[in-house]
């Protein structure tokens, strides 16, 4: 795989960062844009394209040729530790060689901090911590966000990467916090060699944050799960983000630190210290569905996030962010849902419930009469490793 000199070109009121790629797929143009007014961030370094072409270079089992400079730290990590991280997670994937033009101590000094922010749960959680709490060393204080088109939209694609930008602007805008967007064609790069957002979210958005290493110096991952989880999890593969406090420092250069924050809290935790975060109450956005921005109420994320907040007795504080009513209606189908998989975020939801005392409406009819019906044998099994958890030393 060659890559060639990164450039940065104006076009149409955007600064692009574009290279060719070329390898046994053929030649492709990967490019990120942002707006000119943040076209002083940008390093035209190799950094960004040598990220995102990491996964796919090793998918293709293609050593990479670079024109252009890398951070020597960067090239040493990705050269070798980083590889046999992204093997395990991805066992199709081969080690190849990084062969830049040139490799730099990197002596720029930069003091902004940014965060990727979606308004969601993790996002917010880390606005919080970072931005609206007092407490936080003026280092570590939030001045940039970020908002990226690198496949987190899904089949929504460009359209909804702005009409959620665009939702969530006057809140930034309120903040007094500048909210770049960056677009971008990255997906098109991992469409081609089959590797799915889940499988390389980390690295896509590290590719987009060290585009900005001429003004930000700390970049803050929110995390998604808890530590423990990367010990709990009898599969990891597929998902680098149960990799993410592992991953992502990986990713820093000289000039730029990167972590990802908020791993001592499960997502309920999380959810609690939000719902004490007023202009979470109208801004918040967790949904997965790919039709709009904002909140559907009805997804896999709206209904964990709505029932965690109705077990805490705070959903009424998010009638501007979700439709209360129809959640009152509906959430009596949801209750036994989270009993049917032991996933992370369900098993902590559940614990919350049993904790705070709430009753679950088990009803063997209620089931019946949901689509859950043929996976009857799951909650017996979720019951049996539960009640066989609670013998060896789980606190009742
Ligand atoms: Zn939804």
């Amino acid at each position: 795989m060659k890559i060639s000199h990164p450039v940065l070109v104006e076009e149409d009121g955007l600064v692009k960062y574009k290279v060719t790629i070329e390898s046994s797929l053929g030649s492709q143009i990967l490019w990120y844009s942002v707006d000119k007014e943040f076209g002083n961030l940008l390093s035209d370094h190799a950094d960004t394209a040598v990220v995102a072409a990491l996964i796919p270079a090793m998918k293709l089992g293609e050593d990479i040729e670079i024109d252009g400079t890398i951070s020597e730290k960067l090239y040493y990590v990705l050269s070798s530790a980083y590889q046999g991280l992204l093997k395990d997670i991805i066992p199709t994937l081969k080690t190849i060689r990084i062969k830049p033009q040139s490799i730099e101590i990197y002596k720029t000094k930069s003091t902004g901090v940014m965060t990727g922010f979606s308004g969601g749960i993790d996002a917010f959680h880390t606005l919080n911590r970072h931005f609206y709490q007092d407490h936080i060393p003026n280092s570590l204080r939030i001045t940039h966000l970020l908002f990226n088109n690198v496949g987190s939209h899904s089949s929504g694609g460009e359209r909804l990467f702005r009409a959620r930008y665009n939702r969530l602007l006057p809140l930034t805008e309120k903040l007094g916090l500048p909210y770049v967007p960056v677009n971008s064609n990255l997906e098109e790069l991992y469409r081609s060699v089959q590797i799915t957002f889940r499988a390389s979210s980390v690295l896509r958005n590290a590719s987009v944050a060290l585009l900005f290493q001429e003004g930000i110096g700390k970049y803050l991952f929110s995390s998604g799960y808890k530590y423990i989880e990367l010990n709990r999890q009898p599969n990891v593969t597929g998902n680098l983000s149960y990799w993410e406090a592992i991953a992502t420092p990986f990713l820093s250069t000289e000039t730029m630190e990167m972590f990802s924050v908020g791993h001592e809290y499960t997502r309920v935790e999380k959810t609690l210290q939000v719902s004490e975060v007023e202009d979470s109450y109208k801004w918040l956005d967790i949904c997965s569905t790919n039709k709009l921005a904002g909140n559907c109420g009805q997804c896999k994320k709206c209904l964990q996030t709505q029932f965690t907040l109705d077990i805490a007795g705070k959903l009424d504080r998010y009638k501007s962010a979700f439709d209360l009513d129809r959640y009152y209606k509906i959430r009596h189908n949801y209750f036994p849902e989270p009993l049917l998989r032991d996933d992370p975020f369900r098993r902590e939801i559940v614990d919350f419930a049993e904790a705070q005392g709430f009753k679950f409406p088990l009803r063997a009819k209620m089931l019946a009469n949901t689509p859950y019906f043929l996976e009857l044998r799951d909650v017996a099994r979720w019951i049996r490793d539960r009640v066989k958890g609670q013998k060896v030393g789980e606190k009742k």
